[in-house]
């Protein structure tokens, strides 16, 4: 174990705050006392035996048994104090660890998560963090009671009688040697565990999130036998680190129990060559007794630092990853109300991490303030990256995109999301009341203006048809609404906002043509003097647009207003003879199945 390192490793890491490390001090000062006290007791004893022997007095008894039961109470009580300081701060450094471990993930961005998956660090923020509570509770404590017992009771048991002591102590570095040559295997183990542990956490959360498509597939036995094999690992590895300590554990008290052995021994036939008293022998007795508890327990101390020094290192693997995406170091002031609306795209070149051909292509566009500019192309074409790019939630080059003629870089990160309002692909909602995801950017908000943009977004009849109307709760324990539903609720949640920009990305996919044609025509109303950016497949509902963008492969390939693009051959052109074949292949269905009926 490296002893000499733990104080630094743990106390003076930045996961402790200094007022919790003034608590952990007073938890081991008091320890200190208790360890004072602990080698004057058996002093006081070896008096009195020794005094008595010589002169038995009836008054002396009582005075020496008083004055011990006194300070052992007074031991006792002082002890319990350090446990209640030191598992106290254990206790209180689990909560900030897991607040500053949430506080942090808020701050990272999405490509993080979609490196690591929610349940291994599910697992971190819980298992991990839990063990880190008994390293600094139970850990600390025992470590400082054994250190202290050591560097107490040793020089006391010397002057004594050094050679008793030293033939009594003899076994200890043969302990310490064992520890020693065992710390790096449970450490190895623990590792082992609680990565199985995270390995299994994430199969659960994924299946859990996943159900559906399990059922679907009826892929039931197949997960069952994947969750089946993890389980084994965990429990092989379980059983592994459980053979190392039992090995060790039984072991380490087995030699504490020989030095007392030893004691007995030779401080016997001391006694009967009256080389020492008997108090003596009794005070050295003790000692051992002392010494035995802190060195057998070194195993279960061991551990609990092992277990406690990986999940500090998994933890700050989780608070050492820096936000790629975050403030210049001097930002442009930006008052989203004063936003005109301006967004210019230069070469804009993005490629994902691992990808071998750009998702974004060297595209430039400009859009003036109040227009309403449709982006349309096939699926894989980069329109979400783009939108993606312009709130950034993926990180872009300097002077590529800019914002009424600034770099979107230069503006601080908060304003710029709160001056473009961004429906994404999916809709995810919170499992709250629907006024509470409908407000979520503003949670005071009224209930009025709650209505007048659920009325823009063509929610509010369903809504109040709802039993609780707007207090319905949606999500896991509430009414799940439909695909539509949910996309409309989101649109609201982001009208509500009444940002200077909107970027729907295919938001009204699962609404049907007309009422998203519907939607974003009282939309050119309702958000007049706003930029509106809609992402769509519904070729229906983009004639409307001040302008078009249609993009392929990454590129911007035509651009231009509805009547003039459908006059030059190209994508558009393709694109709007599929959905006018479409549209009649449709009609004629209708046709169809009223004829038929
Ligand atoms: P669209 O919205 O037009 O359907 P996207 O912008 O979502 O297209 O995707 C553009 C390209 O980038 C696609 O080839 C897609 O596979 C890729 N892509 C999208 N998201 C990611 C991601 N997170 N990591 C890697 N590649 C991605
Ligand atoms: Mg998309």
């Amino acid at each position: 174990m490296r002893e000499s390192d733990w104080s630094s490793d743990v106390c003076s890491s930045d996961l402790f705050p200094s007022h919790d490390r003034l608590w952990c001090m007073g938890g081991v000062v008091s320890l200190l006392i208790v360890n004072l006290l602990g080698v004057y007791i058996p002093l006081l004893i070896r008096q009195g035996i020794d005094e008595l022997q010589e002169n038995f007095d009836l008054d002396r008894v009582v005075y020496y048994a008083g004055i011990t039961i006194l300070l052992g109470s007074v031991m006792w009580v002082i002890r319990m104090i350090s446990r209640m300081l030191i598992f106290g701060v254990g206790r209180k450094v689990e909560g900030q660890l897991k607040q500053q471990i949430f506080d942090h993930l808020l701050t990272l961005d999405p490509s993080y998560f979609a490196r690591n998956t929610i349940g291994d660090i599910i697992n971190r923020a819980t298992s991990d963090v839990d063990n880190i509570r008994r390293l600094v509770g139970f850990a600390v404590l025992s470590l400082a009671n054994t250190c202290f017992a050591y560097a107490f009771t040793l020089p006391v048991m010397f002057l004594i009688n050094a050679k008793l002591s030293f033939l009594a102590i003899l076994v200890y570095p043969v302990m310490l040697g064992i520890v020693q040559l065992f710390s790096n295997k449970l450490r190895v183990q623990q590792q082992d565990v609680q990565e199985e542990l995270s390995k299994l956490s994430e199969l659960i959360q994924e299946d859990l999130s996943g159900i559906s498509l399990i059922k679907i597939y009826a892929q039931e036995d197949n997960e069952r036998s994947a969750f089946a094999g993890l389980n084994q690992n965990l429990l092989t590895y379980n059983l592994e680190l459980a053979r190392t300590r039992n090995f060790l554990f039984p072991l380490l008290e087995g030699l504490a129990s020989v030095s007392l052995l030893v004691l007995l021994g030779f401080g016997s036939t001391a006694i009967a060559q009256g080389t020492i008293s008997v108090g003596d022998f009794i005070a050295l007795t003790l000692y051992v007794e002392r010494l035995v508890f802190p060195t057998a327990l070194l195993g279960f101390t061991i551990t609990a630092y092992q277990r406690g020094e990986v999940s500090i290192d998994r933890i700050e693997a989780i608070l050492r990853a820096e936000p790629k995406i975050k403030d210049a170091q001097q930002t442009l002031p930006l008052l989203p109300s004063e936003v005109k609306g301006w967004i210019k795209a230069d070469r804009l070149t993005f490629t994902y991490p691992e990808a071998a051909t750009p998702a974004l292509d060297q595209v430039s566009f400009s859009i003036a303030p109040g227009q309403t500019v449709a982006i349309v192309g096939p699926i894989g074409s980069g329109k979400s990256t783009l939108a993606n790019a312009l709130v950034r939630l993926i990180e872009v080059e300097p002077d590529q995109l800019f914002l009424d003629n600034v770099d979107i870089l230069k503006l601080p990160l908060d304003a710029l999301r709160q001056t473009i309002a961004y429906v994404p692909q999916d809709s995810f909602l919170f499992s709250t009341a629907i006024r509470n995801n409908i407000r979520y950017g503003i949670p005071d908000c009224e209930q009025p203006r709650v209505e007048t943009v659920a009325k823009t977004a063509q929610i509010h009849p369903e809504i109040i048809n709802f039993p609780q109307q707007y207090e319905t709760i949606v999500g896991e324990r509430g009414i799940t609404l439909s695909g539509g539903q949910r996309q409309r609720t989101a649109l609201a949640r982001a009208l509500l906002m009444d940002s200077p920009i909107l970027i729907l990305d295919d938001a009204l996919s699962s609404v049907d043509n007309q009422t998203a044609t519907a939607i974003l025509q009282s939309l050119s109303t309702a958000t007049h003097r706003k930029t509106v950016i809609f992402i769509t497949h519904q070729l229906s509902a983009v004639t409307t647009a001040d302008r078009i963008l249609v993009m392929d492969k990454g590129r911007i390939v035509q651009a231009g207003n509805h009547e003039d693009l459908i006059q030059k051959p190209g994508l558009y052109q393709d694109l709007w003879e599929q959905h006018q074949l479409a549209a009649v292949l449709q009609s004629q269905l209708t046709v169809e199945s009223g004829v038929g009926k």
